[in-house]
């Protein structure tokens, strides 16, 4: 072939700057680009010869070579896959790849940031240009009586080609870095981003540094042969079918992607054909749930090449709570992420993996009760967070949603009513701190009533949730106004004399006029004083905190409000108050009574705490005079 100068087509005088400014976040990025071209280049030529119209004279292992010079700052990728021949190139480098390009950022450029497009898909072999000043192309079709085509281009709009001299059949793209990408010739850089994108491509990937190569070469010592060992996973255990996978493998696999050294509960593997194409595993990580954050990783590929982690156009967000790869060839990966939320396509991807999901969780539930309820705390917050996410998530799991009870059992909300139908019609009895209200977890025992244990985060806004789906059902902590449940029958008139003057007492004692007492009769005489709150109004107060604590309100707009401190006239100190309403110690005997009642319903503030400390002491001091 005669050298042949050429222009690229475009308009603009020149792209790369363009290329490289609007990709310079994520640099790294052109290694999957080229090296996925070459496996695409690979598995042509493997099924054209399958197919029977290609046969390979000599017996070829085909793989993709990965070589980094840093002394010559160059980094090459050679493939045997089926090459290009010269009006190949013409047509698929100068005219199309590089029209793609420039359609492409012609497109976006405008978009604001770079992030919006999802993982830069579509720039493909122009992208090298980010990195590298120069880059050459030396190519040999499979094609009988091809010519080997050698390609230049030094990042202007020029290019040249002319007779190249590769002699087995595919591609050697060698980038010539610019002074700011030398990184890319770093051995440990390069198999990082190897690692990153191409751990499960398709067709095996080999890494050899240059340098160390031609040291080997010239030293001295017998060279042994080394096994050699593609750095790439090509037929990673989400591509199998399920029941060719093993459980050792499931976990393996789990432990090298995520490198989680925990097991996972179980897993679920997604396989689907049709109507489209998805393949994944997805794992219910161990949540530890005082302690870990509830954060997982979905890796999303498209057909083994990595593109992206935690895309939440595509994974419902309570999904990204788990661990998991998802392979779905016929992603529109090359739009922005808005055209994607809008996407029905993806929507139905999404509606998917959430269906099979849910369907996963209720089976269990149906023929494994027993292990279901034993993987339910690390579920749970998973399974809420799904619930307030995704109505079609709750429908479905509503009947399988379950309740620790004060016994530690686990029930399901129909099942816990059923249970208490006599003493707590349609009213669920919680604790969301069982050391802070043992007092009131051991009122509920003593009078055989039962409460469910509700102590993470997002039971505060699932208790809400579950109000709203199931009418008519209340939740209330155990330290609400639930008295009812634990007094004598007696009529308030009967009380009305004793409440006044405990009232004006215990007043004047705390000096607290706004001071709210009621008194019963509770069943337990044990029992002197306690706290009580109704459950709106605490709830309000939690979210005022909440948003006090976001700066959004002063904190002095909320204190003590709406609590009653309830006094139990079958309990032997209040009746000596009663009954001595002067005496010497009454005032004490009424602030300890107020900070018992305090404490076991919340942590005393500072102040207090060092005077009910100084106070008890006085106290204890008065029984051995
Ligand atoms: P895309 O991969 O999205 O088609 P690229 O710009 O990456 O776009 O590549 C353009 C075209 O150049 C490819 O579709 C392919 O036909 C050809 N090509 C690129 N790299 C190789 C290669 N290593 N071997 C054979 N053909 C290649």
């Amino acid at each position: 072939m005669r050298k042949k100068h050429g222009s690229l087509s475009i308009n603009s005088d020149n792209i790369f700057p363009i290329i490289k400014k609007w990709l310079y976040s994520d640099h790294d990025i052109f290694i999957r680009e080229v090296v996925s071209n070459a496996c695409d280049a690979v598995t042509k030529l493997r099924k054209l010869s399958l197919i029977g119209e290609y046969e390979e004279t000599d017996d070829i292992a085909y793989r993709i070579d990965v070589i980094a010079s840093p002394t010559d700052k160059t980094l090459t990728f050679i493939d045997n896959g089926i090459g290009m021949t010269a009006a190949e190139v013409q047509e698929y480098i100068n005219q199309i790849a590089f029209s793609g390009a420039s359609d492409f950022l012609e497109k976006y450029k405008d978009k604001a940031t770079d992030d919006q497009i999802i993982g830069h898909f579509g720039l493909g072999f122009y992208s090298t240009f980010m990195v590298a000043d120069k880059v050459t192309i030396n190519t040999l079709s499979y094609q009988e009586g091809a010519e080997p085509v050698f390609w230049e281009c030094d990042g202007g709009t020029e290019f040249t080609m002319s007779n190249g001299d590769r002699d087995v059949h595919g591609t050697e793209i060698t980038l010539y870095l610019n002074e700011d990408s030398y990184e890319f010739a770093n051995e440990y850089r390069v198999k990082e981003v190897l690692n990153k994108y191409c751990s499960f491509m398709p067709e095996e990937i080999y890494f050899t540094n240059a340098d160390a190569a031609k040291e080997d070469t010239t030293s001295e010592e017998v060279e042994t042969e080394k096994e050699e060992k593609p750095l790439n996973d090509t037929k990673p255990l989400w591509t199998k079918h399920p029941n060719d996978c093993t459980e050792e493998e499931y976990k393996e696999f789990y432990k090298k992607v995520f490198l989680d050294f925990k097991e996972p509960l179980f897993w679920i593997h997604l396989n689907m054909d049709y109507p489209f194409n998805l393949k994944g595993i997805l794992y219910f990580p161990k949540f530890n749930s005082e302690y870990d954050t509830l954060e997982g990783t979905i890796k999303l590929y498209n057909n083994q090449v990595f593109i992206a982690d935690n895309i939440k156009e595509v994974i419902p967000e309570f999904l990204l709570l788990l661990k998991g790869v998802i392979d779905c060839p016929d992603l529109p990966l090359n739009v922005s992420r808005s055209a994607l939320q809008n996407d029905g396509f993806v929507k139905k991807i999404s509606d998917y993996i959430t269906k099979k999901v849910a369907d996963k969780l209720s089976g269990m539930f149906k023929t494994e009760r027993e292990t279901y309820e034993s993987y339910w705390d690390d579920l749970s917050p998973f399974i809420k967070f799904g619930c307030l996410k995704d109505d079609k998530f709750n429908d479905k799991m509503t009947n399988y949603i379950l309740y620790k009870n004060l016994e530690g059992k686990y029930l399901t909300l129909e099942e816990y009513l059923e249970a208490g139908k006599e003493q707590y019609e349609n009213t669920v009895f919680y604790t969301d701190n069982e050391k802070v209200q043992s007092q009131y977890i051991n009122m509920f025992k003593e009078q055989g009533i039962d409460a469910v244990i509700l102590t993470h985060n997002i039971d505060t806004p699932f208790i809400t949730h579950q109000e709203q789906k199931h009418e008519g059902v209340k939740f209330t902590r155990i330290d609400s106004d639930i008295t009812n449940t634990f007094k004598e029958d007696v009529s308030e008139d009967e009380l009305k004399e004793t409440t006044d003057k405990l009232t004006e007492t215990f007043r004047k004692a705390l000096d607290n006029e706004t001071l709210t007492v009621k008194v019963e009769k509770l069943k337990n005489a044990d029992i002197s004083s306690m706290i009580t709150l109704p459950e709106e109004t605490r709830r309000m107060q939690e979210m005022m905190k909440m948003y006090s604590m976001m700066g959004a309100m002063d904190p002095s707009m909320f204190g003590a409000e709406g609590q009653t401190l309830v006094l139990n006239a079958n309990n032997q100190l209040v009746q000596f108050i009663l009954e001595n309403p002067e005496g010497d110690n009454t005032n004490t005997i009424c602030e300890q009574l107020y900070d018992l009642a305090l404490l076991a319903h919340a942590p005393l503030e500072a102040e207090a705490m060092t005077k009910f400390i100084a106070r008890s002491n006085r106290i204890l001091n008065l029984i051995t005079q």
